[in-house]
């Protein structure tokens, strides 16, 4: 029975069995009931590797990165030259991920010390790297400028002036882009949307009151004229899970503004970063376009836009992180305890099924901090049992512990059944814990067929390992 208390994009499901391609990854498909990743059964992986298991369809992961490669490069190959295409590694990080990442042709964005080592140790040439953070350390931009790397996407003009003085200690040059904020207002949740004013990253492009030159306009002036530094081009980022292109062309002409302005002082900027994560569907209610979409009209904006502005087009950069490795993973759990409870709405009492997994917060935190939905199904069997509906909860000492909030699932799921949460390759493993010292689950690639271990479980040993002089 379709419950009064679910949101209004939830649909009753028809079959609870079914699998939505958009959500899914590629490799997904049931066979005899059971859902399979390249015709992988579950309760195999399950059995070979633990429960919860993070599984990684590698094949759709490096699909989906050629794909951006691809669309973007036919879309502007005419007008600005190739396209780079960086991989937003903080979504999902290993070693074996970044050789995936480098196999296929990408770049690769960092955002820490632990991001670049994880990136030079799977051999990425350090000229293909980009480093971000609001934040960096000395020791970070110290081995940033050693190793050469691409990119340092300086965030402020006090960083900007360590760089230089970096630099020069180390007597090497440092490859510098400008992360300025055009102040668009992604329609995202809040905590993601990154380029309005009021937040942390990035040079203002507008001025303070009483300043002539903004924020942006000093650090490109400074940099232009410092002796260590190259300045490679222009970074706005302006949010993630973004769904259309609207805020990465306004974004663009802003950013292909002051370019114009700058040029006309004499300095050119040669790479332009047009950063913002694009939409995944974690539900049915999500409807991403698909990189061709956005490339295209991307593409076509920019070019009208350099011509208006009378400007070369600079080679341009993109940094999609969870839209190659989200919908790539999925996470499976095994159901331990299900409770019925009654809530209360419009005077009315009606049942909400508690379904809760063996894991939780700790291996995806993103529902308890920006409210995220996902869905799942019941993955080891088909039930023609009635769809009621459900949340399902992880083990964890928190009310907050929700896997997935709202959901369908078949009456009679019990403990003992296999849960599948798709779309969880990104942030899940990057932001996992070790909340309530639950060891963190393995990785498990499949490719062609064949499923292997990237990263192991943790074992309790593990959560010994850090403490001294037992
Ligand atoms: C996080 C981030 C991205 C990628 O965002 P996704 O939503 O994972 O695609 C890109 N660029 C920068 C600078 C980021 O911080």
């Amino acid at each position: 029975m379709e419950s009064p208390l679910a949101p209004a994009w939830l649909s009753h499901p028809q079959d609870t069995a079914a699998l939505d391609p958009k959500i899914f990854s590629t490799g997904v498909d049931r066979k005899a009931g059971e859902v399979t990743v390249q015709g992988l059964g579950v309760s195999k992986l399950v059995e070979q590797f633990g429960s919860p298991l993070w599984v990684m369809d590698e094949n759709d992961f490096r699909f989906r990165a050629r794909q951006y490669v691809e669309a973007f490069n036919t879309a502007f190959a005419p007008l600005c030259g190739g396209v780079d295409v960086f991989y937003a590694s903080k979504a999902l990080l290993t070693v074996q991920v970044a050789q995936w990442v480098k196999e296929e042709g990408l770049f690769m964005d960092t955002a820490s010390g632990g991001e670049l080592a994880v990136a030079l140790r799977a051999g990425t040439d350090p000229a293909k790297i980009g480093l971000h953070g609001n934040n960096k350390s000395d020791a970070e931009l110290q081995t940033a400028i050693t190793k050469g790397i691409g990119r340092i996407v300086v965030d402020s003009l006090s960083e900007l002036r360590r760089v230089e003085l970096l630099a020069e200690q180390l007597q090497a040059r440092a490859n510098v882009m400008l992360r300025l904020t055009p102040g668009v207002d992604a329609s995202t949740h809040e905590h993601i949307a990154t380029a309005h004013e009021d937040q942390k990253f990035g040079l203002s492009m507008s001025s303070a009151p009483g300043q002539e030159a903004s924020v942006a306009y000093q650090a490109v002036h400074f940099a232009a004229a410092a002796q260590h530094i190259d300045l490679v081009g222009l970074h706005s980022h302006i949010g993630s899970q973004i769904f259309d292109s609207q805020g990465f062309e306004t974004a663009a002409t802003r950013m292909l503004e002051f370019i114009a302005t700058i040029d006309a002082e004499g300095i050119p900027v040669a790479e332009l970063d047009i950063g913002g994560g694009y939409g995944i569907a974690y539900t049915e209610a999500d409807d991403p376009v698909g990189p061709e979409v956005i490339a295209t009209n991307l593409a076509q904006h920019i070019a009208s836009e350099t011509t208006r502005l009378g400007v070369e087009c600079p080679r341009i950069s993109i940094e999609p992180g969870r839209s190659i490795a989200g919908p790539a993973g999925m996470t499976v759990y095994t159901v331990g305890t299900t409770k019925t409870v009654w809530v209360e709405h419009n005077g009315q009492h009606y049942p909400r099924r508690y379904v809760a997994v063996d894991g939780g917060m700790s291996d995806n935190p993103r529902p308890v901090l920006y409210d995220a939905d996902y869905t799942a199904v019941l993955a080891n069997r088909v039930s023609d049992a009635e769809p009621v509906f459900s949340r399902v909860v992880g083990k964890h000492c928190e009310s907050g512990d929700i896997v997935v909030n709202t959901v369908y699932l078949p009456e009679d799921t019990e403990h003992g059944d296999l849960v599948v949460v798709p779309a969880t390759g990104a942030y899940g493993h990057a932001m996992s814990s070790n909340y309530n010292l639950l060891t963190r689950p393995a990785i498990v690639a499949v490719k062609d067929g064949v499923a292997r271990e990237i990263i192991r479980r943790e074992t309790y040993e593990d959560l010994f390992a850090r403490e001294v002089d037992l």
